[in-house]
């Protein structure tokens, strides 16, 4: 079988070396591999520190991803000949003041939900787990498996392993999938996986059919594709609405993922500088920051999150001066350390923050949309991905489906009787499986700006930014949620679910 990869990050080029594993022949295509987000994360594996109410239905996988972690760290460095610097620390999560304090104390009970372990600390044990913490820690808690991994290394390793298992890398953008020659593509081009038009087989057009020229937000035809120059991000999510008539003309796949903006430092420790023990998580004044510590002595220090567009210039001053403070008020040694660089990235969020992983079509596979967790969940995502392209047995969760969001709104439109201006024709007659993306614009934040510790939870329903903080998404208690990737899930699926609707200040990652 031949499979075109759009997209070598992390994720692109995991699933393109396991599906070369599998006998398949493959080629990633991508302008500037390693341009996105991949290269800016920090690198946390955190099943339990970056459990968020509202986004249960993320957990098993996470968990299922986190328990692989060990075993494809040795797999790829034996396979590339790359250190990728997993680190089997344990996270400490702190608090400055008596309100921080009182967060912890409630995303520690979140964490418990997790069913794994976590200990509630008194502010002289945590300084005991972590001597480099400040006086002024008023306790914390010790999560001993949210690990990290160094993703920059991750990266390198991915190209080598999936170059040596046989995998092509062709240096160019994509925007017409019709014009890829391969049985099966798959969309990994993270935020700029927004828009494409092309047709799968099977889906009323075949490779050559012509295509409807992409369209800006405007609406207006344009030549440059659905999504941005080199390395950009698209800037809509599931814009324009679809092409109505797919007999004439391609389906283009308006998928729902929005940038989330967000700024690293990354600084570093020279000769016998005192480093962290452990990665350290924490809030001050109310505001989340984490600090990663590497071997090599890196340390990476994040993160600000904001939705105001495309800007890839570097973080703002007072973004970078905030994270600077938080990170000194946690961690005083860190004012010693070299200023290495500023990194700024885009996350690939999606309208409830679960990622977009299955088939749109039976030619086309969407892996998009990890938002926060793209690096934790590199092993569950590639196995779940490789076996789906093998057609094996369904791994993936239901409620990372793709088109969940079309289908919501046309389970809608069909209860109230009504088509929202949508065409009436929309959906009849469509094979399953087989609709194209609707007319979702996104709707940014205006106020987000700098340091943002609230990412926006989701409501599982149709739009990006209708969802408001506090609102949470439905748990779905589906069965295809056990079966998730190859790894064991059995424990996590096991565990309850915190009541919906709770709210909690959350951090970004
Ligand atoms: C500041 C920050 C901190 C983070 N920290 C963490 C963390 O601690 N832990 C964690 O798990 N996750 C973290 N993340 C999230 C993680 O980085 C992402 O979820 C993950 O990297 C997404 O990987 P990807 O391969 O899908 O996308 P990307 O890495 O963005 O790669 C997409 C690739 O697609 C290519 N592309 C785009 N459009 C096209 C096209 N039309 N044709 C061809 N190629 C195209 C791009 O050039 C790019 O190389 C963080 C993200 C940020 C920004």
């Amino acid at each position: 079988m031949r499979i075109a990869i759009v997209g070598a990050g992390s994720i692109g080029l995991a699933v393109a070396w396991r599906a070369a594993q599998s006998g398949a022949e493959v080629v990633v295509h991508d302008p500037d591999p390693g341009s996105g987000a991949s290269r800016v994360a920090a690198g946390m594996i955190a099943p339990v520190t970056e459990s968020h109410y509202g986004e249960e239905a993320l957990g098993p996988f996470m968990a299922a991803s986190a328990d692989a972690w060990p075993g494809f760290a040795l797999e790829l460095e034996a396979a590339s000949g790359l250190a990728i610097g997993f680190r089997d620390v344990p996270t400490l999560l702190v608090g400055v003041e008596d309100g921080d304090r009182a967060e912890i104390d409630r995303q520690a009970e979140l964490y418990r939900f997790t069913a794994r372990n976590v200990e509630t600390l008194a502010a002289r044990v945590a300084r005991k787990v972590e001597p480099l913490l400040s006086h002024r820690v008023r306790g914390g808690v010790l999560v001993p498996e949210d690990r990290a991994v160094d993703p920059r290394a991750v990266h390198d390793a991915l190209l080598i392993a999936a170059e040596r298992a046989g995998v092509g890398l062709r240096a160019e953008r994509v925007d017409d999938l019709a014009a890829l020659d391969a049985d099966q593509v798959v969309i990994a081009a993270g935020c700029g996986s927004a828009n494409f038009v092309g047709a799968g087989a099977g889906a009323g057009a075949g490779a050559g059919d012509s295509v409807e020229a992409p369209r800006d937000n405007t609406g207006a035809a344009t030549d440059r594709g659905g999504i941005a120059a080199r390395g950009e991000c698209s800037d809509t999510a599931a814009g324009d609405g679809p092409i109505g008539d797919r007999g004439q003309s391609a389906t283009r796949w308006n998928l729902p993922v929005r940038p989330v903006r967000g700024a690293v430092l990354r600084l570093r420790a020279v000769g016998d500088q005192p480093r962290p023990r452990t990665t350290v998580r924490g809030y001050v004044k109310g505001h989340p920051i984490y600090i990663v510590t590497r071997e090599s002595g890196e340390i990476v220090v994040g993160a600000s999150s904001d939705e105001r567009g495309f800007d890839q210039r570097t973080g703002t001053a007072g973004a970078v001066h905030d994270l600077l403070r938080r990170a000194i008020e946690l961690v005083p040694e860190i004012a010693e350390y070299h200023l290495d660089e500023v990194s700024v990235g885009f996350r690939p969020g999606t309208p409830d923050n679960l990622p977009l992983i299955g088939r749109l079509d039976p030619r086309t596979v969407a892996v998009t949309g990890h938002y926060r967790n793209g690096i934790a969940l590199i092993p569950a995502t590639a196995a779940g991905v490789a076996a789906l392209l093998a057609g094996e047995e369904e791994v993936i969760p239901a409620a990372f489906d793709p088109l969940r969001f079309e289908r919501s709104r046309s389970e809608d439109a069909d209860r109230f009787g009504r088509r929202d201006g949508l065409s009436g024709s929309r959906f009849e007659g469509a094979p399953d499986s087989i609709s194209p993306h609707g007319s979702d614009t996104p709707d940014r934040r205006e106020d987000a700006g700098g340091l943002d510790p609230v990412p926006r939870a989701g409501t599982g329903g149709p739009g990006p930014g209708r969802a408001t903080r506090g609102e949470a998404a439905p748990v779905e208690a589906d069965a295809d949620r056990r079966k998730a990737a190859r790894v064991d899930t059995t424990a996590a699926s096991r565990r309850s679910a915190p009541a919906e609707g709770t709210t909690a200040q959350q951090e970004e990652s």
